[in-house]
């Protein structure tokens, strides 16, 4: 919540505003799985500061140091100075990537995630030749692979796949029942892994907005949010896949009440991080028009549970499980957005809650070359929360997050444990019915 955009590419300024105190090391989470100097906000801040004095050079042993930062934000939560660690590594990851070129398999997935139609082809390719390379896993928390892929090992858990993308599977309207209730119409923004994977979230969404008698719309041109992208340091896919979203939610925003976004990282990006790279650019206007779009953009809970009765509804009408659920709060959802109460009111109407030792500790996804090129690293973070989840002895545990969703459940994996993760949209949907 409290960064400083207008310090990001001044690295030395940065480095000469940390004042060494160290409060940051006991939070970060590469500092907790690689303890070392150079491995934390402080470290990372100090080297920042001599590559842009020209102190330091940037080869592959600070490539590698730069791209062991999870860009969890918890540095910056406790920073008494605010710095914004993250957004500065983000920064020097795109020099990286000038320099350095972006490894052949982030290139190809970044082309998909431009290119919806062409993604929507090779994710139906993928899912007829699945069972080729992976297996289902027997609580269907996702695909195991049969054996060691490119950057992915045997027996690690992936996302499960779908015949057709939440996108292709509806209409672009869906009207509510009553129309003489004059209903509110809701934009819906999907996020990449709930549209080809967890699609259970947008089902779930759909059906929690016609209990509320909600229109939806679903605007099928919608790109990847690019954080993706944005966390690798492949700038020109961001300004691409940015301008292309927000002038085609332009064209339908004034219509619209809110867009509502079942993801805290997308949310992150489009509320948050779009302008600041508009304007760490110096695309001024853009800047403008990417504020204006996001004032509409919610993340899901936060919104239902603001601006509708469903809290009520769930009371009133809902079923009581016994089945507990545990919440783990997405860095991305509490720390850049402040969300964190209003997913835990709507789930307490109708599942027991029980806290894990250390809701806000990142689950360790960490982004694309964390998930690949660093994933011992990703391994090493997850372990403590699989614990600490396995501690609850809850049925559930659930974020509105697929990126803790993915990562949390090959932790699960990794770890035999038996919770289920699930999106707080699809318990809330199942709360409903
Ligand atoms: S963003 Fe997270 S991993 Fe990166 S320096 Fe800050 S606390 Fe450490
Ligand atoms: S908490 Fe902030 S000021 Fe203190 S060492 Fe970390 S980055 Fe520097």
């Amino acid at each position: 919540m409290s960064k400083k955009p207008e310090d990001i590419f001044n690295f030395t300024a940065t480095s000469d505003d940390c004042i060494k105190c160290g409060k940051c090391i006991p939070v970060c989470t590469i500092h907790q799985v690689h303890p070392d100097e150079t491995t934390s906000p402080r470290g990372f801040i100090e080297l920042l500061g001599a590559y842009q004095q020209g102190h330091l050079e940037l080869d592959k042993n600070a490539k590698d140091i730069f791209e062991s930062c999870f860009l969890c934000t918890n540095c910056v939560d406790v920073c008494p100075n605010s710095l914004a660690t993250d957004m500065v590594i983000e920064e020097v990851r795109a020099d990286i990537a000038d320099k350095f070129g972006i490894a052949w398999f982030k290139k190809g997935f970044f082309f998909l995630l431009r290119n919806r139609k062409i993604m929507d082809f090779v994710m139906k390719f993928g899912y007829m030749f699945k069972t080729c390379a992976l297996a289902n896993d027997p609580q269907d928390r996702g695909l195991k692979a049969r054996f060691s892929l490119p950057m992915i090992k045997k027996g690690r858990l992936l996302p499960s796949m779908v015949k057709t993308s939440f996108l292709n599977s509806y209409p672009e309207e869906i009207l509510a029942k009553n129309q003489e209730a004059k209903p509110q119409r809701i934009a819906l923004f999907i996020g990449c892994l709930a549209n080809y994977n967890y699609t259970g979230i947008g089902d779930s969404l759909v059906e929690v907005l016609a209990k509320l008698n909600i229109d939806v719309f679903i605007p099928k041109k919608q790109l990847c949010c690019s954080a993706p992208a944005y966390f690798t340091g492949d700038m020109s896919s961001v300004e691409y896949m940015t301008k292309k979203n927000i002038a085609y939610f332009e064209s339908f925003m004034d219509d619209c009440d809110a867009m509502l976004i079942p993801e805290a990282t997308c949310s992150a990006m489009m509320t948050h991080d779009w302008a600041v790279f508009f304007k760490n650019h110096d695309m001024a206007d853009w800047e403008a028009r990417a504020k204006k779009v996001s004032q509409k953009m919610h993340m899901a809970t936060a919104w239902l549970d603001d601006n509708t009765p469903l809290q009520a509804m769930l009371k009133e009408k809902g079923k009581r499980f016994d089945t507990a659920v545990t919440y783990h709060d997405p860095c991305h959802a509490k720390k850049v957005q402040g969300i964190y109460k209003q997913p835990r009111n709507l789930l307490s109407a109708n599942y027991p809650m029980v806290e894990m030792s250390d809701s806000d500790r990142c689950c360790g996804f960490g982004g694309v070359t964390m998930q690949t090129e660093k994933f011992h690293f990703a391994q090493l973070a997850g372990m403590p929360k699989a614990t600490m989840i396995e501690e609850t002895k809850a049925t559930y545990v659930s974020a509105e997050c697929s990126a803790c969703r993915m990562q949390l459940s090959e932790a699960l994996n990794h770890a035999e444990v038996e919770t289920i993760f699930k999106n707080p949209i699809e318990l809330i949907a199942e709360g409903l019915k």
